[in-house]
């Protein structure tokens, strides 16, 4: 494969091939893995008892500077799989009784996740859990392939998204985003289980000082999708690392206060479909280890175009917990 890119918002043009990347996001056209395995960290309607199929794939098209994931967000590293490979990698994970499949930061890769979906032909819902900084078109790729759709909405104000994500068009590219998502998959549905099957889960990170913002999310959320329609969670985590030391104001975590503020206006807005946080789920507690868990596929008869790249010692935090609201 090798194209001109303009797959997200940033819309580079830079040239892929499947070993070569020259965008902003620095990815070839083959997806990148890192790690493969059941993941207990996400909200409870994800994760469940059993666990997300997580798929982390690396580099990032939005490379924010108070990125969990910056070691492997920042550059492109794990292993490159083809369509082919990418289908057993699910299969087999479907196979370890997770509760769906669980990918995370695809955006940049989304042809080749597209293709590779459409060949696995899975049985449990697919998850897309993105940044939101995504384009309608490319979206597309992925109807009647993605069951779950769970965006960040990080951003309302454009100097914000500048000043931490190089992106001052992020408001106006993650609601069309969004509105595709929902779109595509209407009204969200949950098992007996309480497991999410289908639908719309958006997600909005806590920054410290900034809760107008926050305040401006939730109201985006509630006045534009009806009640019952989408979930919402807002997450308390946030903890200082990556780039972020660059920006005094990120230098510390989510007070209670601020929390606490967010938590009200939340329940005042009427979005009661979902998750919070407290403020104690920021921190090292929880830390998945980047190091190529999962991607063992020698029993796997089509993994010959597998290729190990650089950099498989990494190590990142990642949210805590997470508590339900009201369902
Ligand atoms: S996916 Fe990567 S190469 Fe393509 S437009 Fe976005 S940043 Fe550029």
């Amino acid at each position: 494969m090798e194209y001109q890119c303009s797959d997200c918002p940033r819309r580079c043009g830079a040239l892929r091939t499947d070993v070569r990347g020259s965008g902003y996001c620095r990815a070839p056209a083959l997806p990148h893995v890192i790690r493969a395995t059941a993941h207990f960290g996400e909200e409870p309607c994800i994760s469940g008892s059993r666990g997300a199929g997580t798929v982390f794939f690396t580099g990032c098209s939005l490379r924010c500077v108070f990125c969990q994931n910056h070691k492997i967000s920042r550059a492109v590293s794990g292993i490159a799989l083809s369509a082919d490979a990418l289908c057993d990698l699910m299969l087999h994970l479907q196979d370890t009784g997770v509760h769906n499949i669980e990918l995370v930061t695809p955006t940049h890769y989304t042809r080749v996740i597209a293709e590779a979906l459409s060949k696995a032909e899975l049985s449990i819902p697919v998850v897309w859990n993105s940044s939101g900084y995504e384009l309608p078109e490319t979206l597309r790729l992925l109807d009647g392939l993605v069951q779950v759709y769970m965006p960040d909405l990080k951003y309302l104000h454009a100097g914000t998204s500048g000043r931490y994500s190089s992106a001052p068009d992020y408001p106006e590219a993650v609601v069309p985003a969004i509105d595709e998502m929902f779109r595509q998959r209407g009204n969200y549905r949950v098992d007996d289980q309480g497991i999410l099957q289908s639908g719309v889960l958006i997600r909005h990170l806590i920054l410290p000082g900034n809760i107008e913002e926050s305040r401006d999310v939730i109201d985006l959320v509630a006045d534009r999708f009806p009640k019952g329609s989408v979930l919402f969670s807002l997450m308390s985590q946030y903890t200082p690392m990556g780039s972020s030391k660059a920006f005094p104001e990120l230098s510390r975590t989510v007070s209670s206060e601020e929390n606490e503020a967010l938590l009200h206006y939340l329940h005042q807005r009427g979005l009661d479909d979902g998750f919070w946080q407290e403020p104690s789920a920021a921190g090292t507690e929880s830390i998945p280890s980047f190091d190529g868990t999962g991607l063992d596929f020698s029993r796997h008869p089509r993994n010959n175009d597998l290729g190990i790249h650089h950099g498989n010692d990494i190590t990142i935090h990642i949210q805590n917990h997470q508590q339900e609201v009201e369902s």
